[in-house]
């Protein structure tokens, strides 16, 4: 069964999201693990559907929700024949080899330093300024047209090799925020490197078009705050409409092991909302508490109250949150406290669920207190979509190029971006290959940016993604299989969806009687 491997991916490379800022302990994944084992001896049970389709699915409702979907998946990546077209893809083609040269060329001649400085000055998410300079001037260097500032984010940025955009439009994404530490802003996930390595394929890509005459164009977007929240700057990029005619999109993210997930829909680490609580009291002395109303009472009813509903919550629930804000002074009633939850399920249907009894314990806590509360719903991340069109020929191309301590089983389906939001409205692929010794969000890997491990890594991941835009850009029978299986998973996901708001039905509850 692939499930023991997925789970050690996720430890390996909690690459998506959120999940960088609330880290996976390691009781956690021995939990984890455990249920795991359980699914495993279900999967036996149901034993009738493709094993790495099933990994997507987390709970037995849900794989009950998903049997006949699944089946319809099956027969899709069937139909596409995957193993056909990645031989086909990866044979031998000069024209390919020349402008994945190119790539290498830049990052070895220039790139790999311009990594290398930018690991050597770490700046946290949404200050990445000096970091965007530096990305963004190269990218102008080499003809590419800036808009800074996108989307309302002063560190996010497009930029685009033909602004006028004809199709296929090729988007890049890269991040360079680093990691919060106690020692300072460090970059331990190597998002340094994602500059680098994603410029190095768009340049050597809108080369190439301009060169040889063809139709396309290529767009870098600057995805600030990755491992922050809020904003979701992704998902507000895409809101903003800031993607809007993009046909594929592809990032390189650091891992220790060179990987790519199976086809479907998942996440690595369950959907997500992430909710503050702000309670507003009336301060008052100590001595006269009657005289104020105690936020911080307020806030300790919440996490109480969300304690006693528990045991009505489907046992897969994480509810974990943190008191902000909780006071200033021992001898002043605390007028203003604050909470922050991430509330997190397996599927975003039974989610909602969830965070509504989470919302009412807030609301009940103000309400017993005599407090007033704000309830800020500040961001979400979901279920992403994979597929196998782009994601076996990556593989393929991670392979071709070098990449080390490869995992030969696919992973569990998801997104190629951490929120969700952008991943299951346009294809793509996250290149992983392996680029460190040490997990993510380590000092190790942070040192690991700077030797040959690291260089090696980025590397294969530049000329995996030139190789694999450059078919993207040359090849519209690879471009429609692409969307036909892109489409149809949407599809599919989509009855997922609505099959599970058939199965979370939510009990009547009487109106109370005098007697
Ligand atoms: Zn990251």
């Amino acid at each position: 069964m692939a499930r023991d491997t997925s789970i050690n991916k996720n430890q390996s490379h909690p690459s998506y999201a959120t999940e960088h800022d609330v880290r996976i302990l390691d009781e956690e994944l021995n939990a984890m693990r455990a249920h795991y084992v359980i699914l495993a001896t279900l999967d036996v049970l149901i034993g009738l559907i493709g094993p790495h389709l099933l990994t997507a699915q987390e709970t037995p409702t849900e794989r009950q929700a998903a049997r006949e979907i699944l089946r319809k998946m099956d027969d899709l990546e069937k139909s596409l024949d995957v193993p056909a077209l990645v031989a086909k893809l990866t044979a031998p083609n000069a024209g390919r080899d020349r402008v994945v040269a190119r790539a290498k060329e830049l990052m070895e001649k220039e790139l790999l330093a311009l990594s290398d400085d930018i690991g050597r000055n770490p700046e946290i998410g949404f200050e990445e300024h000096r970091s965007v300079e530096k990305l963004t001037a190269y990218l102008e260097q080499h003809d590419f047209v800036l808009e800074a500032g996108v989307a309302g984010l002063p560190t996010a940025f497009a930029a685009r090799s033909h602004p006028a955009g004809s199709p296929p439009r090729l988007g890049i994404i890269v991040e360079y925020d680093a990691l919060r530490g106690t020692k300072g802003a460090f970059h331990g996930d190597q998002h340094n490197a994602q500059g680098p390595v994603g410029i190095a394929a768009a340049i050597a890509i809108a080369e190439h078009l301009a060169a040889s005459k063809l139709p396309g164009s290529v767009t870098v977007f600057g995805c600030p705050g990755e491992e922050m929240m809020p904003p979701n700057a992704k998902t507000q990029m895409f809101e903003a409409g800031v993607f809007n005619g993009i046909d594929v999109l592809v990032r390189s993210h650091a891992v220790m092991a060179t990987s790519r997930p199976a086809p479907g829909f998942g996440t690595c680490c369950l959907n997500i909302d992430g909710v503050k609580y702000v309670f507003s009291g009336a301060p008052a002395h100590q001595m006269t508490s009657w005289n104020g109303r105690n936020a911080l009472t307020a806030v300790i009813h919440l996490f109480n109250n969300i304690d006693s509903v528990r045991s009505s919550l489907r046992p897969e629930a994480r509810i974990q949150g943190v008191i902000a804000e909780g006071g200033a002074a021992p001898n002043v009633v605390p007028d203003r406290t604050v909470a922050d939850f991430y509330v997190r399920y397996p599927d975003e249907i039974y989610l909602k669920q969830v965070r509504e009894f989470v919302d009412n314990a807030a609301r009940a806590a103000a309400l017993s207190t005599g407090t007033k509360v704000k309830i800020d719903h500040y961001g979400k991340t979901r279920d992403g979509i994979s597929v196998a069109t782009l994601a076996e020929v990556g593989f393929a191309y991670m392979k071709k190029y070098g990449a080390k301590n490869v995992l030969e089983e696919p992973g569990k389906p998801q997104g190629y971006e951490e929120t969700g939001s952008v991943s299951r409205e346009i294809p793509g692929l996250g290149f992983t290959a392996a680029s460190s010794s040490a997990p993510n969000h380590t000092y190790e890997m942070d040192g690991d940016n700077f030797t040959d491990v690291g260089h090696q890594g980025f590397l294969v991941d530049a000329q995996a993604m030139t190789a694999l835009l450059f078919d993207f850009a040359g090849n519209p029978e690879y471009r429609a299989a692409v969307k036909r299986e892109f489409e149809g998973i949407r599809t599919l996901f989509a009855e997922y969806l609505r099959e599970l708001e058939k199965t979370y039905t939510v009990p009547q509850v009487a109106e109370p009687t005098a007697k």
